[in-house]
């Protein structure tokens, strides 16, 4: 974390350094933004995602009911009368900080509602190993400055996190070392960009070309082989034989490897078992070795919304307050199935990061708390405006490897409210 008087302005009011940037779960906390003709604009240290978040310009547009203009105390009392009267009620999307998450957590809990994030389906590849076996996870901090090979397996991290291998990966200090040794890369996958592992750092760059869905299989294969096994046959998940024995042998050699994923990369059937077969590798491979997974994504404040659900629960996300207390089930509780079968009658979607988080497009009546310009495929019942975490307002936003909470400035003068506050107000009115 930065230091934060070294955040003052240097150049005037609007000149920012050392910011924390919400706009993917790495929250880079090095930008410098400055002013604009349209508000504000990125000096230094940003990346085309970054670019598109700071320099959105400013529209104080108006809460809405039924598409129509109305001052927010109509908006908020509407809403608290749509959750007060809703058999149950969803409180979905949850892209806000820390303050907003807890607001949403204690209006579930008065409003009997179930509580799930937008990309929770891409989070439960990996919840559903850490609850059912456990792993060994790395940070980004720790990856930075000790790994000697990196694996990323099936996960285009340079699209997600356009920062990624600038700063992990390709950074020339480290921590322990005047002189650290140099690093391997191994794309494990399919079309993944390596146009950004560059720089002095970078040893050797190893493609391995195979389909995601078989990444498992390839990891299975090494631990089995690492265990004594003999593995017949000329390929394995797809890659020649002796380009899977090559790998094991570096991972052998590797005095602190890392295998980096995006959860929501792995988008196909049953892709919780590959990221099993990651764990359970990375598990056989720490008897002799040093080696940690490190579970990339995290947009739309998704590790804001799973840890703070975590703290104030106990669970995870899918969490109900329908029976007056928290009640967990990853199926049961899942919004997008629940709001398919009809088991809710009002969504309530807080999206206050982007735009593009959009609500399902469902029939079921909607309250979005959004982003001015959020894209809607229908009219809402009621719609709120709400500030952006970082650029509107002050707040708190937790990093993809949920060990470092960050904090996030206000950087422009704004109308725009907090989702906090916007929903304490409804659930004041409930
Ligand atoms: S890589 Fe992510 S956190 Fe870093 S500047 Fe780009 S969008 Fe922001």
């Amino acid at each position: 974390m930065q230091d934060l008087k070294s955040e003052q302005s240097r150049n005037g009011a609007n000149h920012f350094e050392n910011v924390a940037c919400p706009f993917c779960g790495i929250l880079c906390d090095d930008l410098e933004i400055g002013p604009s003709a349209t508000g504000l604009k990125v000096l230094k240290n940003g990346c085309p995602k970054s670019v598109a978040g700071f320099e959105r310009p400013l529209v104080e547009a108006n809460p809405q009911i039924d598409g129509k203009d109305v001052p927010l105390d109509e908006a908020v009392a509407l809403a608290a009368k749509l959750i007060r009267e809703s058999r149950l009620p969803i409180f979905g999307g949850l892209g806000t900080d820390v303050d907003g998450m807890r607001a949403i957590m204690k209006i579930a809990e008065r409003g009997g509602g179930v509580v799930d994030h937008a990309l929770s389906e891409a989070q439960y590849r990996n919840f559903r190993v850490l609850q059912s076996s456990g792993w060994v996870l790395t940070t980004l901090t720790e990856a930075r400055n000790r790994a000697d090979l990196f694996i990323i397996a099936g996960s285009d991290i340079h699209e997600i996190h356009p920062r990624f291998f600038e700063r992990v990966v390709c950074n020339e200090a480290s921590m322990f070392s005047d002189a650290p040794p140099k690093r391997t890369v191994v794309f494990l996958g399919e079309g993944l960009d390596q146009s950004a592992v560059t720089g002095k750092r970078i040893g050797e760059i190893v493609n391995l070309p195979c389909k995601a869905d078989r990444i498992g299989e390839i990891l299975d294969a090494m631990r089995a082989m690492r265990k004594g096994a003999t593995i017949t046959g000329d390929t394995i998940g797809g890659l020649p034989r002796a380009a899977v024995e090559d790998l094991l042998a570096r991972c052998n050699a590797a005095t602190y490897g890392v295998i980096a994923w995006a959860a929501a990369s792995l988008a196909f059937p049953n892709a919780d078992l590959t990221v099993q077969a990651m764990s359970e590798f990375l598990k056989e491979i720490n008897t002799t070795s040093r080696f940690a997974g490190l579970t990339l994504g995290g947009d739309e404040g998704s590790p804001t919304a799973g840890s703070v659900c975590a703290w104030q629960s106990g669970f995870p996300l899918r969490v109900s307050f329908a029976n007056g207390k928290p009640e967990y089930d990853s199926e049961r509780y899942d919004m997008m199935r629940m709001l398919a079968a009809k088991e809710s009658d009002l969504l309530l979607w807080l999206a206050s990061f982007t735009p593009d988080l959009s609500p399902p497009d469902t029939d079921v009546p909607m309250i979005v708390l959004g982003t001015p310009g959020i894209k809607l495929s229908r009219t809402p019942k009621i719609y709120i405006p709400v500030g952006t975490p970082g650029i509107d307002h002050a707040g708190i936003i937790i990093r993809v490897d949920t060990v470092v909470s960050l904090p996030l400035r206000k950087l422009r003068k704004s109308k725009l409210p907090r989702a906090a506050d916007v929903i304490a107000s409804i659930e004041a009115a409930l």
